[in-house]
């Protein structure tokens, strides 16, 4: 018998991502939780980063077919040409864009259809103002670590106490030494633009109705505690790729199918070459989707790939390199590539890590591919490119023992010693500890696990802030 008392309308979620290939895929994993939960979502999502979704993936196409208008893209203009690279000062341009029209934004599409919250990314905490103005409550969704995160909110002090600017190489404190900070803290002004939007940034956070952060508490303990001293309502729900595969198996009672939202054509020839190596023999190469690197750089590393003389799988994205012209490499680098190497543009990350033959990753510590390796169990050579790269690539060698850390060097010699002391001499020692990481992610996402209540957690509250 109908009690005449229906229920509420499901949630009304905005995803509000900077529009880069990490953040927009990161993302969309927490988006699709949530949406498997039983909320609606609308996903801002660049025009850019949507046409790349409809040529490489069948993303939008699956999105429907599951949720229908539960969950929908609100497709907007990043200030750029079609053509223009989304890197470097661009991405500036593109945040001034963003900013600019939030308002309006948000105004339309909560005149639209109420919004009950916003999730925005920790990168453009300006939407905290509109939300605030039209009474929506906003959650932080950080997309770096925490350890990173709690760097940054701790610069003021820094350079209140002299730290910052940093003056040699020393060690800071514990295990962090100067080199170790993330790249925007290693400047000489205090007042650098750039170090003055991060403090803003993670300051603003404090504004904010709660913090997602894509980790899991056994990894992080330590810092999450000092975290949640100042910050009371922090959601720590990732490893986001594996939990979404999880709650999908779930679901629909099967190995989820669920692909990487990629802006790039996937080559998955490398899957067939992989096949064809012996257990854990290949180092798998990537730099993620925004580092660049000179044509010195990339002969330091394939020489010391080469000279490793083990097999290789390397990702070189066709923006990766300035100045180098294929083709234009030494015969032998090029023969030894063919005996033993494989090179794509762009690889099913993911499922190579997760391949048998994949014994060791050589990474530039993006946070990202850093959590994708732990939790396939694999050993990482870091070399930190920019940003929380440095810090993280610290934390890998130093506080979880899963790997080595190569910093700014990018010589043949000590590239050849750090991959085969990974993947022959040190080899069982990195596998342990990566194998009780990799296990600790999965248990955190399973049923009853750390990160699979703080989601729970996470969409019991937000429930609870409709009017
Ligand atoms: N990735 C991929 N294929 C590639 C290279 C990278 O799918 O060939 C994915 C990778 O799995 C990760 C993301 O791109 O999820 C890179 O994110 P990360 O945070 O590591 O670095 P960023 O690109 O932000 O520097």
């Amino acid at each position: 018998m109908d009690s005449g008392l229906s229920d509420p309308l499901p949630p009304h979620v905005v995803f509000y991502p900077f529009p880069i290939q990490s953040h927009v895929n990161t993302t969309m994993s927490l988006a699709e939780l949530l949406c498997l939960a039983g909320f609606r979502i609308t996903f801002v999502i660049s025009e850019h980063g949507h046409s790349r979704l409809a040529q490489y993936t069948d993303t939008l196409r699956r999105l429907s077919a599951s949720y229908r208008e539960e969950f929908v893209f609100k497709v907007v203009p990043d200030g750029l040409d079609p053509d223009a690279p989304r890197s470097d000062d661009n991405l500036w341009k593109i945040y001034d864009n963003y900013q600019k029209d939030a308002g309006s934004l948000f105004r339309e599409l909560n005149g639209a259809s109420p919004v009950t919250c916003i999730i925005a990314d920790g990168l453009m905490t300006f939407s905290i103002d509109v939300a605030e103005e039209l009474g929506i409550p906003l959650i932080v969704f950080r997309l770096i670590g925490p350890q990173c995160f709690w760097t940054y909110f701790n610069v003021p002090q820094m350079i209140e106490t002299g730290d910052l600017p940093i003056k040699g190489e020393e060690d800071m404190e514990a295990f962090i030494r100067c080199s170790d900070l993330p790249s925007f803290c290693r400047v000489a002004d205090p007042l650098d633009p750039f170090l003055q939007y991060i403090i803003a940034e993670t300051l603003q956070t404090k504004r904010a109705q709660a913090l997602v952060f894509n980790t899991f508490d056994q990894l992080d303990r330590t810092v999450l505690e000092h975290v949640r001293k100042h910050f009371p309502n922090v959601y720590t729900v990732g490893p986001l790729h594996k939990h979404l595969k999880l709650r999908l198996a779930q679901v629909s009672g099967a190995q989820s199918q669920v692909q990487f939202n990629s802006f790039w054509q996937v080559d998955r020839s490398c899957i067939a070459w992989l096949n064809k190596q012996p257990p854990r023999s290949v180092i798998y190469v990537s730099f993620g989707s925004l580092t660049r690197m000179t044509r010195e750089q990339l002969m330091g590393f394939w020489h010391g790939l080469v000279n490793s003389g083990q097999r290789f799988l390397w990702v070189i994205r066709p923006d990766l390199v300035a100045g180098h012209e294929q083709g234009s490499e030494p015969i032998e680098l090029r023969k030894a590539t063919e005996e033993r190497g494989y090179m794509v543009g762009w690889a099913p990350q993911e499922e190579v890590l997760e391949h048998s033959a994949v014994g060791a990753f050589l990474t530039h510590s993006g946070w990202n591919s850093t959590l994708e390796s732990l939790v396939a169990g694999v050993p990482m050579l870091c070399w930190p490119y920019y940003a929380d790269q440095q810090l993280n690539s610290r934390v890998v060698s130093e506080a979880w023992k899963a790997g080595l850390d190569m910093k700014d060097i990018c010589d043949r010699e000590v590239m050849q010693k750090m991959v085969n002391d990974l993947m022959v001499d040190r080899k069982e020692e990195f596998l342990s500890s990566t194998g009780k990481i990799s296990k600790a992610a999965k248990d955190a996402v399973t049923e009853g696990g750390s990160s699979w209540e703080s989601l729970d957690c996470l969409i019991e509250d937000i429930k609870a802030m409709r009017a």
